[in-house]
This record gives C-alpha cells, sequence and structure tokens, in this order.
C-alpha cells in the first residue's frame, strides 16, 4: 500500500506519475519499484500485478519482477523528490498536527501518540485504533478479498482500485 491520499497537503500539485498504478496512492520512495515503463510501483502491487496480467495498468507495458528495480537505485533524485512531498501525519484525522516530508512522515507516525486513538470500522463496526487501519482492512470480517479476485484479469485491477478508494471513507474517529 501507498501513502494515504488524504493527508497529502497539495496533492493537486503532484505528478500523476508518483502514483502507484494498481492502488493509485503515492509510493514510498525508499519501498517503491519502478518498472521498465518507468512508472513506479508499492512492492506488493507489483507482485500483483507480475501473478496476473502482467501488464502495466496506465499504459498495458509488460511488467515482470525482473525488469523492475528499486526507485532509490534506478531514480535517486526522483526518489529524494518525493520524500520531499509535504504531508500531514497519518493520524491527523485524530487530530495530530504534524506536517513535514515524506521521507520522515514513517519514523513520526510509528511513535505518534495519536495512532493509538480508537476508530470504528464501518464495514464490521469493531473498535480499533488508528494505526490498525491498514493492516484491518486485510483482515476486517466483513471483506471477503477471495470474491474479488475471482472477477480476474482486468476487472481485478479496476475492483481493486475501488476497494482501495472505498477505504478512505471506511474509518470513523471512534468514540473518546
Ligand atoms: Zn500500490
Ligand atoms: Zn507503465
Ligand atoms: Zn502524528
Ligand atoms: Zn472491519
Amino acid at each position: 500500500m501507498g501513502f494515504d491520499n488524504e493527508c497529502i497537503l497539495n496533492i493537486q500539485s503532484l505528478a500523476g506519475e508518483y502514483f502507484c498504478p494498481v492502488c493509485r496512492l503515492l509510493v514510498y520512495p525508499n519501498e517503491a519499484l519502478q518498472s521498465q515503463c518507468t512508472h513506479l510501483y508499492c512492492k506488493p502491487c507489483l507482485t500483483y500485478v507480475v501473478s496476473t496480467t502482467r501488464a502495466c495498468p496506465y499504459d498495458g507495458y509488460l511488467v515482470t519482477e525482473a525488469d523492475s528495480k528499486p526507485l532509490v537505485e534506478s531514480n535517486k533524485m526522483l526518489a529524494d523528490t518525493i520524500g520531499k512531498i509535504a504531508v500531514h501525519c497519518l493520524y491527523h484525522r485524530s487530530g495530530c498536527t504534524w506536517q513535514g516530508p515524506l521521507s520522515e512522515c514513517t519514523a513520526h507516525c510509528s511513535g505518534c501518540a495519536f495512532g493509538n486513538s480508537p476508530v470504528v470500522c464501518n464495514r464490521c463496526g469493531i473498535q480499533i485504533v488508528h494505526r490498525q487501519v491498514q493492516e484491518h482492512a486485510q483482515n476486517c470480517p466483513s471483506v471477503q478479498p477471495q470474491a474479488q479476485q475471482a472477477k480476474g484479469g482486468q476487472d481485478t485491477a479496476a475492483a481493486g482500485t475501488t476497494a482501495a478508494a472505498e477505504n478512505e471513507q471506511l474509518y470513523e474517529p471512534g468514540p473518546f
């Protein structure tokens, strides 16, 4: 998974090439892989494309693991540029006011107390803490990933995109 789009300060000003073609989220520069068609993928998203259509959702170009390189090796300047993008803390909806470059966000968020704020999953109604949201989205008892994957082919890529977009609205701040 890439970075939560809602936590980017000036998302309109960013180039489309900074976003993963599969989940449509901003890639983490230190984890991103650059395919031969120069598009940037999150690791799990690249693995997903390689194991399904093997075609880049942006341009249809063949995507293989062998031809994909870590962005920090293939284009260090681009990795640095993405690392400087101004973002909010991932838990700013729970009240954190931290802002800074994307490259420092992971370190901030791992120690951020707002990550322990309670939120409620709108799908299953279970109360979790904010930092468990991404993990919970994969394990939520009300989500059945097998059903989505069964569609196969190009449809699955589109369904994955929709699911990622829906996840943005699935969580509400919990009772305090
Ligand atoms: Zn992705
Ligand atoms: Zn591409
Ligand atoms: Zn924070
Ligand atoms: Zn849930």
